[in-house]
């Protein structure tokens, strides 16, 4: 399959943290941090209740924002509920099927489905994350995993939706841990997601679909994963946190851009 350009992601999920006043400040600090950095994208996720004043914050950069997850539902009586609707005027991207909504709140293959459908109707940018449970790794059925959790969304995508896609690799057993995959494993399986992107959708989207890394992403090993041919960026969590460590990725992110672009 031939390479290209395809503009590298980096996108922090903040996950429950941060209170009013440290979402802010650490806004602003990745702002001030990523200016120049024009090759990469940056998208900041924090708490539903932060995304408008962030939208705000942000409103003068190019930083943009996105949710965490959203309804399944369009709308109407879902007490506790947040619809994609309410997002879109604030949010660029929408993460969907990440493994703690996956194993904490139950959300199924069926549930995921539902919730892309839901993104791309409202013309925001589903970052779906796959990836396989380190019993599943240890079975030999990584690649069987990511094959399921892909067939599921299928049916929700039509063709010319599938080259905005953007796909998070998350292997569960290296999210939080410290224990990040290698590059080399982690380019293993975004090569899998291209090829079934381009057989289930065509070469242009297959060239176009970006694909991320996810799980214990630093500033200090970013720029392996980076310099991968089918990787395009990373989904971080708790180093997005850290204003310093999160804008060290995106310089990372830059640098492999560079690379990329003389090779
Ligand atoms: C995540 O939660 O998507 C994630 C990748 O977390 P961390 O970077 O902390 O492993």
């Amino acid at each position: 399959m031939t390479n290209r350009m395809r503009r590298p992601l980096v996108a922090g999920n903040w996950k429950m943290h941060t209170t009013y006043e440290e979402a802010i400040q650490l806004a602003q600090g990745i702002a001030k941090g990523c200016i120049g950095l024009a090759d990469v994208e940056v998208a900041l996720i924090p708490p539903f209740p932060w995304i408008v004043a962030l939208a705000e914050v942000l409103h003068d950069s190019a930083i943009v924002v996105g949710a965490q997850t959203c309804s399944m539902y369009e709308r109407g009586a879902y007490t506790g509920e947040v619809a994609a609707f309410m997002l879109a005027p604030f949010c660029r991207y929408v993460i969907v099927g990440h493994s703690e909504r996956r194993s904490l709140f139950g959300e199924t293959d069926e549930v995921v489905a539902a919730k892309l459908a839901r993104i791309l109707a409202h013309d925001m940018t589903p970052i779906l994350c796959v990836g396989e449970r380190l019993e599943e790794r240890e079975a030999g059925e990584t690649l069987g995993v990511i094959e399921r959790q892909l067939q599921a969304i299928a049916a929700s995508v039509d063709p010319s939706q599938a080259e905005r896609l953007v796909v998070a690799y998350e292997p569960v057993w290296a999210i939080g841990t410290g224990r990040p995959a290698t590059a080399s494993d982690a380019q293993h399986v975004a090569r899998f997601i291209r090829e079934w992107v381009a057989e289930r959708y065509g070469e242009r989207a297959g060239q176009g679909v970006r694909i991320l890394y996810g799980g214990s992403v630093t500033a200090e090993n970013a720029s392996a994963f980076f310099l991968e041919r089918d990787i395009d960026g990373a989904l971080v969590g708790g180093a997005s946190l850290d204003a310093a460590q999160f804008c060290g990725i995106v310089e990372a992110a830059q640098a492999a851009a560079q690379a990329k672009k003389e090779v």
